[in-house]
């Protein structure tokens, strides 16, 4: 018998404000709906449920495609899933890289047995059309183009009409990493040709990580139905999970309930706000953030014009310790923020204004909180400075 030689406290976690690269601040709506008592997962209501949060999906994701819904997991299970199922053994992909969660694409379409040709850019900028355009002459026969639209890693946003211009040229279908960008910028996966795309909760969806939303149009959509081997995973194989959530309602594996309850009520956060508006108020902070940042020497890491309103990265001084910087944050502020990844690390740090933290109090608290973190490392730093470099952004003056 084995014999438990603690007593276990109740679960009493400290208050944060998260403002790194995920998980993102949650409204208190969503947790709320996440408490209410569970209903079976064929239940008549809560098939509704699911319903009603496929047509909220395909209005946050613009888009008409039937096959949208949402898979059990974090947003690397979508990347799974939409790689797994579209590609497999003896196919050709080309996969555009300028950072952690393109090379994690890399990583995953690898194991699905097909050759990958990779596009590599450079960190803080966006992949170039050309380079990609590049890659296809030299793999015509690529079946399937892939790429990150926010970027995390860096804080870049990838634009993806040219490349779904090139890909369609070629006959190849357009996959699409929408985990940073789904609700914090614009995200259209119809009118810019988008064939598959996977998004997560713990970003701009404000949501707690465990769901990851994904969409298949028709196109391809076929090119799951003429698969000649299973998909690997029985667990992610969307020729199964489809019937779950269409009209045959057939059991797959139990729906995660409380966490469709949350996504169901961040995406009716979301239709309420509209999309347009929502994507206008995360553009809004950041360049707010961003000008601010400038106020107390920050400079922005990623490329301009190219921005990711959701996550943005910002230069360490030298002469400042990243973590002792972070550290102060989160001890005095209770506030936390990202530190680089790859071979960024310890030179930028990325800060999440996602969703329901995207807002001007966040942004006046976190450069004053910056300023004086910076100040605790002999950086010269004035938060009065930097509040109204914000300011004028908000068109407050002083
Ligand atoms: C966070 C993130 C992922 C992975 O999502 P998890 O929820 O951590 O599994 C994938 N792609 C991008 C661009 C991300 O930001």
């Amino acid at each position: 018998m084995l014999t438990l030689k603690k007593q276990y406290g109740e679960l009493a976690p400290s208050e944060r404000l998260l403002l790194g690269p995920g998980p993102s601040g949650v409204d208190p709506r969503v947790l709320r709906a996440m408490s209410t008592p569970l209903l079976g997962h064929l239940d008549p209501e809560f098939l509704e449920i699911m319903n009603e949060t496929g047509e909220l999906l395909r209005y946050v994701f613009q888009t008409e495609n039937n096959l949208t819904l949402a898979m059990s997991g974090t947003g690397s299970a979508g990347m799974d899933t939409i790689l797994s199922n579209l590609l497999e053994p003896g196919d050709k992909a080309i996969v555009a890289v300028c950072g952690v969660f393109g090379e994690r694409m890399v990583d995953i379409a690898g194991r699905s047995g097909a050759q990958v040709k990779v596009v590599q850019g450079e960190w803080g900028r966006i992949v170039e059309p050309e380079a990609v355009e590049a890659a296809f002459k030299e793999m015509p026969a690529a079946k399937l183009l892939a790429v990150v639209h926010g970027e995390t890693s860096t804080g870049i946003l990838q634009p993806l009409t040219d490349l779904a211009a090139i890909a369609h040229r070629y006959g190849a279908l357009l996959a699409v990493d929408c985990v940073t960008s789904l609700g914090g910028a614009p995200v259209l996966i119809d009118e810019w040709g988008v064939d598959a795309a996977y998004s997560g909760t713990q970003k701009c969806l404000s949501c707690p990580p465990g769901l990851s939303p994904v969409t298949l149009n028709e196109k391809a959509r076929a090119v799951l139905q003429r698969r000649k081997t299973k998909v690997p995973s029985w667990y992610l194989d969307l020729t199964m999970i489809e019937r779950y959530w269409g009209k045959e309602r057939f059991y797959h594996h139990t729906a995660p309930i409380s966490m469709l309850y949350a996504l169901r009520e961040a995406l009716r956060i979301i239709a309420e706000e509209g999309l347009e508006a929502r994507w206008a108020r995360h553009e809004l902070n950041a360049r707010a953030f961003i000008a601010g940042c400038q106020a107390l020497g920050l400079a922005p890491f990623a490329q301009e014009g190219h921005r990711l309103p959701s996550l943005v990265t910002i230069r360490i001084p030298a002469g400042v310790e990243d973590a002792a910087v972070r550290r102060f944050l989160l001890d005095e502020y209770k506030i936390e923020i990202g530190g680089g990844l790859g071979p960024v690390k310890g030179q930028i740090w990325r800060v999440g204004l996602m969703g329901y933290n995207s807002n001007r109090r966040t942004i006046t608290l976190l450069l004053t909180a910056l300023a004086a973190a910076l100040s605790a490392q002999g950086h010269k730093a004035s938060a009065g400075a930097a509040l109204e470099a914000a300011d004028a952004v908000y068109g407050a003056g002083r």
